[in-house]
């Protein structure tokens, strides 16, 4: 509160405020977590440099990395739904549409009612099924996507992709070499020592500052590819049940879409996998198209792409 009320070394009364996710939302964005002095919303610069007042909660590095991740985090969370299915996002039909988990309760020979689960495409939901539309149940499609999963990627290394945030110092250059100017123009016009040695040791910080921005004017954020040293199937065989399979797919990127026609239903499903390789092979193949970090549906829209691919072929 102190930083953001320009008040150093004073004691301020504590207010409450009701803690909820937009205000820590706030918080996180704030650059005060660097220690910057912050005047209406903007970082205090002096010299054409932020001004620290404190020392800082996060380095400027871990600071930008958490912006990405803010924004990722509110992209992510607005298409999470309670009590979904582990598969939620995972599984997909050929029509585009994802595939939901749904039940009803089955009537065997023997009298015996037994819950029967299966996924469907969401097109059932709203009344028009689509054209694949079958219903294939919860177990048998477990295990073939288990099988179609380990099959093409259990042998492949996980990756992560971390992000480097970029730098750009374009805007503060600017501001500075109008300082300079400015100063110079003063300089020429001064007339008392006092003032001129004055300007001339406030124009020298200035030329030193730009000396060090202009030394790397911008550099672009951008994705790092680093390995676990881990495989798919390594993982897979420690992790324990669907509920955390399904969403470790998710999470990693796997689009699968089984396929499959209601009319001859009798051949059974295909599950065919889309990996986050498939994914990063066909973006680093596309010279001007890229996904941003977090951005899902672009993801789901890029993985249909292939599978109609895959299918056309
Ligand atoms: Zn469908």
């Amino acid at each position: 509160m102190n930083a953001g009320e320009r008040k150093g070394g004073v004691k301020t009364d504590l207010k409450g405020a009701r803690w909820t996710t937009s205000t820590l939302g706030k918080i996180l964005k704030k650059p005060i977590l660097q220690g910057i002095a912050m005047h209406k919303g903007e970082a205090l610069l002096r010299d054409g440099i932020p001004v620290r007042w404190a020392d800082p909660i996060l380095s400027d590095e871990e600071f930008a990395k958490l912006q990405v991740a803010v924004v990722a985090l509110g992209r992510h969370r607005a298409g999470i739904k309670s009590k979904s299915s582990p598969m939620a996002g995972v599984l997909y039909c050929p029509c585009g549409r994802k595939m939901y988990e749904n039940g009803s309760a089955g009537k065997l020979n023997t009298g015996e009612i037994r819950p029967h689960r299966y996924f469907r495409c969401s097109s059932w939901s709203n009344g028009k099924a689509c054209e694949f539309s079958v219903s294939w149940p919860q177990d048998q499609l477990y295990a073939m996507v288990e099988h179609a999963f380990l099959a093409k990627s259990g042998d492949e290394e996980i990756v992560e992709r971390q992000y480097v945030p970029g730098r750009d110092n374009r805007k503060r250059i600017e501001e500075l070499e109008r300082a300079i100017g400015n100063l110079s123009q003063s300089i020429a016009l001064a007339a008392s020592p006092v003032a001129l040695s004055s300007l001339t040791s406030t124009l020298e910080r200035h030329a030193a500052n730009l000396e060090e921005l202009m030394a790397e004017p911008f550099v672009p954020g951008r994705w790092q590819v680093v390995g676990t040293g881990q495989t798919y199937a390594e993982k897979w065989s420690t992790m324990r049940g669907w509920s955390e399979r399904g969403p470790f797919l998710c999470e990693a990127g796997f689009r699968l879409f089984v396929w499959g026609r209601r009319k001859d239903r009798g051949r059974g499903a295909t599950v065919h996998v889309i990996s986050p390789s498939d994914v990063a092979e066909r973006e680093s193949s596309a010279l001007v198209r890229s996904i941003e970090p977090g951005d899902e549906e672009a993801w789901n829209l890029e993985a249909l792409e292939i599978f109609k691919e895959v299918l056309g072929a």
